[in-house]
């Protein structure tokens, strides 16, 4: 065994192999991989295989598009049979809303270059004559679907790496991680220690106890999972002998099961309402290659569905049970990227569809480690959208929820409960009893809207327009017309402070620095020019800032703010500590002035201030600016101060019309501002040039990508973000929700990144990239929604207030 590494890769199970090949692809080949009993000895040996390229973001079904091509090739260099069956598969759907999901996911897939077609149930049946076509309305096929052999493929993964270099210990416990000063690793063995720079935590079924070893609590737990597998049947025979083919894999939404082809019988999967957690608070080193107990009562409800579905099923005889354990994140991605915290420790986890993601998982993270970026968008995947409080008791109740909704549609205006309420801010009571209807983001319970008063406070689930829609045009009026009031803590907030701070943060950011008492907006960009993130930057003294960024990026970027810090500057996460109230519309300047000494008007407090004021008693820092672009403010306060702030200006507010709006309000708000937002039109494979944020990009100072910036700006950006008004179907009207294609001249150019219904001007807007030169104001283009192209004109400015006069009155 070597003593020393450059990564030592724990765990080999299908996604640590796929992580230790694709290393050796970039080049690192002094690399190893440390399993404790045999390749697959977790959960990889008892897969059933399955693989598809279709998942409701598209960014992962793109690295699952990437994981299935990659087979045929490691099969070939590897010699190692992966025993690849291309059979194709349809998603079935049973109702309406299911057929429209799938709609929505074809259309997702076009700009990916995948090519998967709707099809009558009819036409199902002909693909799939097992089924019982009187219980779907239609299906999505798609090719680019099949079986592989788990065992076969970590194999030549494994097998590909060794040609390239690496070294794989088998037999040989980790029992142990130790850093060192300089954060380097000693991993502790069995078979001795190993000095390594990187270590990767691939431990599958033991990622939580691996990540333990170094007081980590990974948001990820093992449920029990069943298939079956029939003995031969005739009409599987007769299928194959009048096709030649192998049956199609199936899905189905109804049955919350899957199904295929086992040789000559048929293997049957399912995703059991009453879901069990395996091994829920630590997982015994001592479990191998096991399998546990099969529960066929528990799946009982999916098999009487699946026996009338498929009804040859009812009279084959079952050869096999299967129930074995596999990880989930509470949301059912994968936890990949560099741990939060730790240097040189990494993680590719909870990867809960091994065969259809592994690839994808393991080429991502070596191009983070190599090349120090991800180079494919991986948001949904990153370790980092999770914070600390994705505790065990946190995760157990989510990842039941998500096993159990496998199947499900969660539609894009649903809220899941489980694990809910957990972070509330002190005027969650006060919301609540106005008849909030709440959502959550990052563990944060935010209001999105406000019901009337007797109403029952929920949201009808749906792709179109739901029962809130009347009611945030009521608040959207409010805030343009009068003043709203509502509750902004769900900003991620932090302060840098320190000597130095000033230049340190100069040098990360694309703006220059505001002066002390004014906001600005800012990017910051990786070396190559993407965007990391997008911040308010308030400057309260030379070297003392707050900086406003996206709550669900807390994690992601304080990791990335403290992996570049300065000496002598300090960078704080104030998460709650800091809590805020904003007040926007016409007459916001009229509410605050009432309740404050200092002089609000505007040659004394103009738009983009900052500034520690007093508000009544309450000690507050104040900007000059909201979300909304209506004159407005966002006052922040320690949460003890929240509740009597939210009383005072209520109170205040009384003479105006002051009302509440909610998260859907200023979503609809900003998108006839035509503000950008976090994570939709601003993420890492976006630059600032092609997201056009001009405003925030000053030239006249050195900052990280900068070099990339003028490049791109001399050559021009290949693609721009597009600002579109849409025509929705008048006898069905649905709103875009995001990633729809955008089509032109009768192909797909480019994809929507969010929008909403503008309520106060009246129009269906959206976000969206296009190639540059079609970005022309008055160009026309469609965009796809459930199915139906609708026209889309590219507007050149904002629909309301274009030169900005509100906020700044
Ligand atoms: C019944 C069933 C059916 C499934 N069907 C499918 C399917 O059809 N398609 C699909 O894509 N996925 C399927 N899966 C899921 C799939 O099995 C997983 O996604 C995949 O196996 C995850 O691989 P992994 O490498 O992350 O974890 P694992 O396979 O658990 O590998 C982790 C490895 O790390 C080793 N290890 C852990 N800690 C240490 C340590 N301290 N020192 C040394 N070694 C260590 C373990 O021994 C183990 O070998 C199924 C799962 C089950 C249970």
């Amino acid at each position: 065994m070597k003593s020393s590494a450059q990564v030592v890769v724990i765990g080999g199970g299908v996604v640590g192999a796929s992580v230790l090949y694709h290393l050796t692809e970039l080049g690192w080949t002094d690399v190893v991989l440390v399993e404790r009993k045999e390749l697959t000895a977790g959960s990889t040996w008892h897969a059933a295989g399955g693989m598809h390229t279709l998942n409701g973001d598209p960014n992962v079904a793109k690295l699952q598009q990437y994981t299935v091509g990659l087979y045929r090739e490691i099969e070939r260099r590897s010699g190692q049979n992966c025993s690849i069956h291309m059979s194709g598969g349809l998603t079935l759907a049973g109702d309406r809303e299911r057929m429209d999901w799938l709609r929505m996911a074809q259309a997702r897939g076009r700009y990916l270059g995948m090519e998967m077609e709707i099809i009558s149930a009819a036409e199902a049946k002909q693909m799939f004559p097992l089924l019982e076509e009187k219980y779907f309305i239609g299906a999505l096929f798609d090719q680019a679907e099949g079986h592989v052999d788990p065992t076969g493929v970590t194999r030549a993964y494994a097998a590909c790496a060794r040609q390239a270099g690496a070294e794989i210990y088998q037999h040989t416990w980790v029992s142990d991680l130790r850093q060192r000063p300089d954060g380097t690793w000693d991993v502790i063995t069995e078979g001795g220690e190993i000095h390594a720079e990187h270590v990767v935590n691939a431990g599958g079924l033991w990622a939580r106890e691996v990540g333990r070893m170094i007081g980590l609590e990974l948001p990820v737990l093992a449920m029990e999972h069943m298939y079956l597998i029939t003995e031969d049947m005739a009409e599987v025979a007769e299928y194959n002998a009048a096709t030649g083919k192998e049956l199609p894999m199936g899905m189905d939404f109804d049955g919350e099961l899957y199904i295929r082809q086992e040789g000559g019988g048929m293997l049957l999967g399912t995703y059991e309402q009453a879901c069990v957690p395996w091994s829920p608070r630590r997982t015994p080193w001592t479990f191998d290659q096991q399998l546990l107990t099969p529960d066929l009562d528990r799946i009982a409800p999916s098999l009487e569905i699946a026996f009338k579905h498929y009804p040859a099923l009812a009279d084959a005889g079952i050869k096999k049970v299967v129930n074995g354990p596999f990880t989930f994140a509470p949301d059912g991605n994968p936890l990949v990227g560099p741990v939060p915290g730790v240097r040189n420790c990494w993680v590719a986890c909870a990867v809960m569809a091994g065969f259809s993601q592994g690839g994808g998982v393991g080429l991502t993270l070596a191009r983070w480690m190599v090349d120090g970026d991800p180079g494919e968008d991986i948001w949904a995947m990153d370790v980092a959208r999770f914070g600390s409080w994705a505790n065990l008791a946190y995760t157990n109740a989510k990842v039941r929820e998500n096993y159990s909704r496998r199947f499900r549609i969660t539609f894009p205006n649903e809220e899941l409960p489980a694990g809910r309420p957990l972070h509330t801010t002190p005027v969650y009571d006060r919301l609540t009893a106005r008849n909030a209807v709440w959502g959550a983001g990052f563990g944060l319970e935010h209001p999105l809207w406000f019901q009337r008063p007797g109403e029952e406070p929920r949201e009808d689930v749906t792709f179109r327009r739901s029962n809130a829609f009347p009611v945030v045009a009521e608040e959207c009026t409010t805030v343009r017309e009068r003043v709203g009031l509502t509750e902004c803590s769900n900003f991620a907030k932090y302060r840098v402070t320190g000597a130095g701070s000033a230049e340190w943060l100069q040098r990360l950011f694309t703006n220059r620095l505001p002066r002390p008492g004014r906001i600005n907006l800012t990017a910051a960009l990786d070396p190559g020019g993407h965007i990391v993130g997008e911040f308010s930057v308030a400057r309260v003294g030379p070297d003392d800032f707050f900086l406003f960024g996206s709550q669900i990026a807390e994690a992601h970027h304080s990791r990335w703010f403290l992996g570049h810090l300065a000496d002598g500057v300090r960078f704080d996460v104030l998460a709650l500590s800091l809590v805020g109230l904003s007040l926007a519309g016409p007459r916001a300047r009229d509410v605050l002035q009432s309740v404050t000494e200092v002089s609000l008007a505007s040659e004394d407090y103009p738009f983009m201030t900052f500034r520690r004021i007093d508000i009544g008693m309450i000690p507050a820092y104040v900007g000059r600016m909201t979300y909304t672009g209506d004159l407005g403010y966002e006052i922040w306060v320690a949460p003890e101060y929240q509740r009597a702030l939210f009383d005072l200006l209520w109170q205040a507010g009384q003479p105006c019309g002051i009302g509440l709006f909610g998260f859907r309000a200023l979503m609809s708000l900003r998108m006839e501002k035509m503000f950008g937002t976090w994570a939709r039109e601003y993420r890492p494979i976006y630059t600032p040039v092609q997201a056009r944020m001009h405003r925030s990009l000053k030239l006249d100072h050195d900052f990280v990508g900068r070099a990339a910036v003028e490049a791109e700006l001399a050559r021009g950006p290949a693609r721009t973000l597009g600002y579109f008004e849409i025509t929705p179907d008048p006898a069905e009207p649905a709103d875009v929700v995001g990633d729809e294609p955008v089509w032109h001249g009768g192909t797909v150019v480019g994809w929507v990144t969010s929008g909403a219904y503008a309520h106060y001007s009246r129009r269906s807007l959206a976000f969206g990239y296009v190639p540059s030169e079609l970005a022309v104001p008055g160009a026309m283009f469609e965009v796809e929604i459930i199915g139906q192209r609708r026209p889309a004109i590219l507007l050149p400015e904002p629909v309301l207030d274009p030169a900005g006069h509100r906020m700044r009155a």
